[in-house]
């Protein structure tokens, strides 16, 4: 049954192009969101009360199915790339033409306004229009939610329009198949077609932010999470997906900032959203109490398995995907902090979920080590879930985050390198993937450890312990870390075979140099100089 059809255009929808739309279902809060899903069959509840939903054929990004269009405006500015693909705009107003003529042919559809950057200086608003109820409570969890005050004149500075149902034809729309997102600045609208995935919606913004800030507000966009001491000393945990910056900046003992996406001003680190959008997989409640207790009505959880014959989630099951997701408020964890803005920061971690098991789990880089770090961006995932293939696939991103970054890396490095320098900050490389072996041989690090590392760090407990720089990474590994047991603190020592450990460190340290080597030319000595040696 429906309830509460609101039958007249929402405030200037035809912004976005779409007409004669009858049902607009504005604002809904989460209660009639749910219900609304509930009533089409596109989700059920879980026993903890969170919404399930499947996200069908795509349940992670599709860099390659991601476009935007080349102008006046991006031609010179965006660094064009394999993750930046170009797409003219005949083809953006062909897509433009069959979303909205989706939508106009739609029994109703869901509109809900927000923005992003919780420093308010800096605010972006959004206007996001989605064919799925599960969708516009993503954008309701994910995004930052205004008052009534603020919606009364609100007019959107960006849209974002999902239709996840309708195919393109690529013959016609110019994309690669028939799922595309869509990138335009002349007219700041971003259109997702043909995929249900939610972080599409999300990382739309992201990439946008990574373009419009950087440029005009001269703030550094990260992506990283955050979060803030008693002492207000603030962190952040680069790492690409996977390396732990949702998990890690949930830490009883500080506040949480934000998990995913953050700005570096001339005076603060602000959070881009209003939620957090968590991995679930082999999620416990006694490893990530606060993810686990965020897991209740509102919550939606993507892509998981129950029991059989029950409503209750075995979060060891991979089946349909390993990347299963829960995305919240970020008032779901107990200590966030509201509006989610910190201090300057102190300490900065690069997480790496190295698969090889040959970097350090912790360890203190230099300022030219630090910055080939961020340029590199290095994680290396378990390979594929093909039979048969156990070693585990590097990942150079640069920046920690290439597919959401529409300038050249140097950009940012540069940013980010002149901040370091700026305010001294304190800079660390952490694994928190293999150790005693590669995949298949040793283990995961325990994320006990990885937690009492950065503790240590973070209490200033690191400030009197003697180091040994690592011979071939150049790091500077700590001999002792309270709460740690010290033989697992050089990686090399964990190994039963350590020819096998200096054989593939060396074939490592040749990936970084190779990948670089593109690079190369534009670093300085010092930067150069924080490369491995072999
Ligand atoms: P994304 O950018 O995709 O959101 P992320 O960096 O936020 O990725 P997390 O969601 O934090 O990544 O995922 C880290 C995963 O690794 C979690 O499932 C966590 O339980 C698991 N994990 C296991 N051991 C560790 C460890 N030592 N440190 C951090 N995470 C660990
Ligand atoms: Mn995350």
């Amino acid at each position: 049954m429906l309830t509460q059809v609101i039958t007249t255009p929402v405030r200037n929808l035809s912004l976005s192009g779409i007409k004669n739309t009858e049902n607009v279902r504005y604002q809904l809060s989460p209660e009639e969101l749910i219900q609304d899903t509930l009533r089409l069959g596109e989700g059920v509840l879980s026993d903890s009360g969170a919404l399930v939903i499947r996200t069908g054929e795509f349940t992670g990004r599709s860099p390659k199915d991601k476009f935007i269009v080349k102008d006046q405006i991006t031609e010179s500015t965006i660094h064009w790339n394999d993750v930046n693909q170009p797409i003219d705009q005949k083809y953006f107003d062909i897509i433009h033409g069959k979303i909205t003529e989706y939508f106009e042919s739609l029994p109703e559809l869901w509109v809900r306004d927000c923005y992003a950057c919780a420093d308010p200086r800096f605010r972006l608003k959004v206007r996001v229009i989605t064919a799925k109820p599960c969708d516009n409570l993503f954008a309701y969890n994910m995004f930052l939610r205004p008052g009534d005050e603020e919606l009364e004149n609100f007019l959107p500075d960006w849209h974002v329009i999902s239709a996840p149902d309708l195919k393109l034809d690529p013959a016609v729309c110019g994309t690669r198949q028939h799922n595309a997102a869509v990138v335009s600045f002349k007219h700041k609208m971003i259109l997702i077609a043909g995929t249900a995935y939610t972080g599409e919606i999300k990382k739309g913004i992201f990439t946008i932010l990574n373009y419009l800030l950087p440029q005009e507000q001269n703030v550094l966009s990260m992506h990283c999470s955050a979060n803030i001491g008693e002492k207000g000393d603030t962190a952040i945990f680069f790492g690409l997906s996977g390396t732990g910056k949702t998990t890690l900046s949930a830490d009883p003992d500080r506040k949480l900032i934000g998990d995913d996406e953050h700005g570096w001003s001339a005076d603060n680190i602000f959070n881009f959203e209003g939620g957090c959008y968590a991995k679930t997989i082999n999620l416990t409640e006694e490893k990530e109490p606060e993810i686990f207790n965020a897991i209740k009505p509102g919550a939606i959880l993507e892509n998981v398995i129950f029991y059989p014959g029950s409503n209750s989630v075995n979060f060891d099951d991979g089946s349909i995907t390993e990347n299963t997701r829960v995305s919240y408020p970020i008032d779901y964890i107990s200590n966030a902090i509201e509006p989610s803005i910190g201090g300057l920061p102190k300490n900065i971690f690069f997480l790496t979920c190295d698969a090889f098991g040959i970097l350090p789990p912790i360890a203190k880089l230099t300022p030219g080590q630090a910055m080939y770090q961020f340029i590199s961006g290095y994680t290396a995932k378990v390979a594929g879930t093909e039979a048969g293939i156990k070693e585990p696939k590097p990942t150079f991103s640069a920046c920690f985050g290439a597919p959401f970054l529409p300038l050249h890396p140097g950009k940012y490095a540069k940013m980010l390198g002149d901040k370091m320098q700026e305010h001294k900050v304190n800079v660390w490389m952490v694994n928190t993937g293999w150790t005693g072996g590669p995949y298949g041989i040793g283990t995961r690090m325990k994320l006990k450890y990885t937690r009492a590392m950065i503790s240590a760090v973070l209490e200033g407990k690191l400030n009197s312990v003697a180091f040994q720089a690592d011979s071939v990474f150049g790091m500077s590994v700590p001999l002792e870390c309270p709460n740690v047991p010290a033989d697992i603190l050089n990686p090399r020592n964990t190994w039963s075979d350590k020819s096998e450990y200096d054989a593939k460190a060396r074939f490592l340290a040749n990936l970084f140099i190779k990948n670089f080597d593109k690079y190369k030319d534009g670093a300085t000595a010092e930067v150069l100089a924080g490369a491995p040696t072999i």
